[in-house]
C-alpha cells in the first residue's frame, strides 16, 4: 500500500493552496491528484495554436481587496494588470456592463437619461450598486421604470438562460453580484487589485505545486485510488454528494458548453467579454487575446451555452444556492464530520459559489485551522 501524509484530491486553486502551504510550512509530503488530465482546475488556460492563451473553461478574471490573498499569490506569479469592462448587446448596440450613468445616455434620450442620472443621485448617492431586483420595487415612478427596463433588457433572459429557472427563483445574492451601478465607473469589479498572471493560470498552479514534497498525478479519480492509498488526512475538493455516493440524493449544478473558434480577423469584437442577454441561444462571448493584449493576426473566441448538470456528461461549474440545496449540502456536511481527518473545500466542496480569490482564502484559513 501506497503512503503519503496527506492526499488532495483535486489540483484547482484550491488544493494547490494546501498542498502549497502543507509543503511550505509544515515540510510535510502532499499527493495531488485530478481526474482531468491538466491541472489548475477551472482555471485552466493553455497556448493556442494561434499563440493566443486561451483559458478553457471560459474567462476568468482575479480580482480582490484583500491584499493578504493578492500578496501570497504574488509569490507565485507576476501580474499583468486588467480591469474587466465587459458590454451587453442590447436592442442592436453596445451598452456598458453593468448598467451604469454611462449606459444611461447610451440607450435613452440625453433629456431622460439626464433625468435618470440625477433621480438616482438623489435616491442612492454616487458610487452605489444598487441591485436591480430593488430598483425595481422603488416608489418613486421613473425609477421603477429604469428598474423594469433593466430588467427586462439585461438580467431576465440571460438569468432564465443561465440558470434554467426564473430570476425570482434564484439566491438574490446571484443577480445582486451585477448590480445598476450609480457612478462612471465602466468597471465589472471595484476590488483593489485586478490582474491575470502574466505567465497565465496554468503557470502559477504549477508555480506553486512546484516542491519536492508535492506530487501530481493527473488522469487519477479518487475512487480509482482510494483503495490503494494511505493517507493520514484527506483534503476534498469535488463534489461532496459525489464523495458520499449521494446518499441523500444530487446537489443541483448547473453546467456551461463552451465553443471555442479561431476567427480569421485580428478582432473580432469591441471588448473582451459581450454578454448576449435576450438575442441567442448563448449568454455571452469571450476573445481571449485581450486578457494578456496579445497581438495576433487572427483570433479565439468562445461561446457559452448554459447547460442542466449531467453526471457523466459535463461538468459541475456552478453550485446553484437556495435554502433547499443548502439543507441538503448541510446534510452531508453533517456526514462529513463523522470521519477523521477529511476535509471538503473548494467550490465544489463547500458547494459555494466562490471566485478565486474566495476560494484561495478559505483554503489558506483551513490551513491556519489545521496547522
Ligand atoms: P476547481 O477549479 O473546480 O477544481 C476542482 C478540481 O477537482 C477539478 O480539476 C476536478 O477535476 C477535480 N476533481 C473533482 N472531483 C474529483 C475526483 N473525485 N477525483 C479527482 N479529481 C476530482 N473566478 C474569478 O475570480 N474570476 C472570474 O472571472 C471567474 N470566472 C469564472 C467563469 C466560469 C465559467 C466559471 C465556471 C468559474 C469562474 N470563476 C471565476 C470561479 C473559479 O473558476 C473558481 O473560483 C476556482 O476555479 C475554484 O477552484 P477550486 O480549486 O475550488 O475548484
Ligand atoms: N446577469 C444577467 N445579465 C448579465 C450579467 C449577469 O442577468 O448580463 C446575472 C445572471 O443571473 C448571472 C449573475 O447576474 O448568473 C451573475 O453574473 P456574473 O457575471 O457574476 O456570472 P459569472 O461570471 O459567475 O458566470
Amino acid at each position: 500500500m501506497e503512503k503519503v501524509k496527506n492526499l488532495i484530491v483535486g489540483a484547482g486553486i484550491s488544493g494547490a493552496v494546501l498542498a502549497e502551504r502543507l509543503a511550505s510550512q509544515l515540510q510535510e509530503n502532499v499527493l495531488v491528484i485530478d481526474r482531468r488530465e491538466h491541472i489548475a482546475g477551472n482555471m485552466f488556460d493553455s497556448k493556442h495554436s494561434s499563440g493566443i492563451t486561451v483559458h478553457r473553461y471560459g474567462p476568468h478574471i482575479f480580482h480582490t481587496r484583500s491584499k493578504k490573498v493578492w500578496n501570497y499569490l504574488s509569490a507565485f506569479t507576476s501580474w499583468h494588470y486588467f480591469f474587466l469592462k465587459p458590454m451587453a448587446w442590447v436592442d442592436n448596440r453596445y451598452v456598458t456592463l453593468p448598467f451604469n450613468l454611462n449606459s444611461l445616455y447610451q440607450v435613452f434620450p440625453a433629456y431622460l437619461a439626464q433625468r435618470l442620472e440625477k433621480k438616482l443621485v438623489d435616491s442612492y448617492g454616487y458610487n452605489v450598486k444598487v441591485p436591480v431586483m430593488k430598483l425595481r420595487e422603488q416608489q418613486e415612478e421613473d425609477l421603477r421604470f429604469l428598474g423594469q427596463y433593466v430588467y427586462e433588457k439585461i438580467f431576465e433572459q440571460y438569468t432564465l438562460k443561465q440558470w434554467g429557472i426564473a430570476p425570482e427563483k434564484i439566491d438574490p445574492e446571484v443577480m445582486a453580484r451585477v448590480p445598476v451601478f450609480v457612478g462612471k465607473d465602466d468597471g465589472y469589479f471595484q476590488d483593489t487589485y485586478q490582474a491575470i498572471p502574466a505567465q497565465g493560470y496554468t503557470r502559477l498552479v504549477e508555480n506553486m505545486l512546484h516542491n519536492s514534497l508535492i506530487s501530481v498525478r493527473l488522469k487519477t479519480p479518487f475512487e480509482k485510488i482510494k483503495d490503494t492509498v494511505e493517507y493520514q488526512r484527506l483534503f476534498y475538493t469535488g463534489s461532496i454528494d459525489e464523495f458520499f455516493n449521494y446518499q441523500f440524493g444530487e446537489l443541483p449544478y448547473r453546467s456551461l458548453r463552451f465553443d471555442i473558434e479561431q476567427k480569421n480577423t485580428e478582432y473580432y469584437q469591441p471588448a473582451v467579454v459581450i454578454n448576449y442577454p435576450n438575442n441567442f441561444d448563448f449568454t455571452r462571448i469571450c476573445e481571449h487575446k485581450y486578457f494578456l493584449d496579445e497581438k495576433t493576426p487572427s483570433t479565439v473566441i468562445s461561446v457559452e451555452f448554459p447547460q442542466a448538470f449531467k453526471r457523466g456528461e459535463n461538468e459541475p461549474y456552478y453550485p446553484i444556492s437556495n435554502p433547499q440545496n443548502a439543507a441538503l449540502y448541510e446534510r452531508y456536511m453533517q456526514e462529513a464530520k463523522k470521519l477523521p481527518n477529511t476535509y471538503f473545500f473548494g467550490r465544489l466542496g463547500a458547494y459555494k459559489y466562490y471566485n478565486m480569490a474566495q476560494a484561495v482564502s478559505a483554503a489558506l484559513d483551513l490551513f491556519e485551522k489545521i496547522k
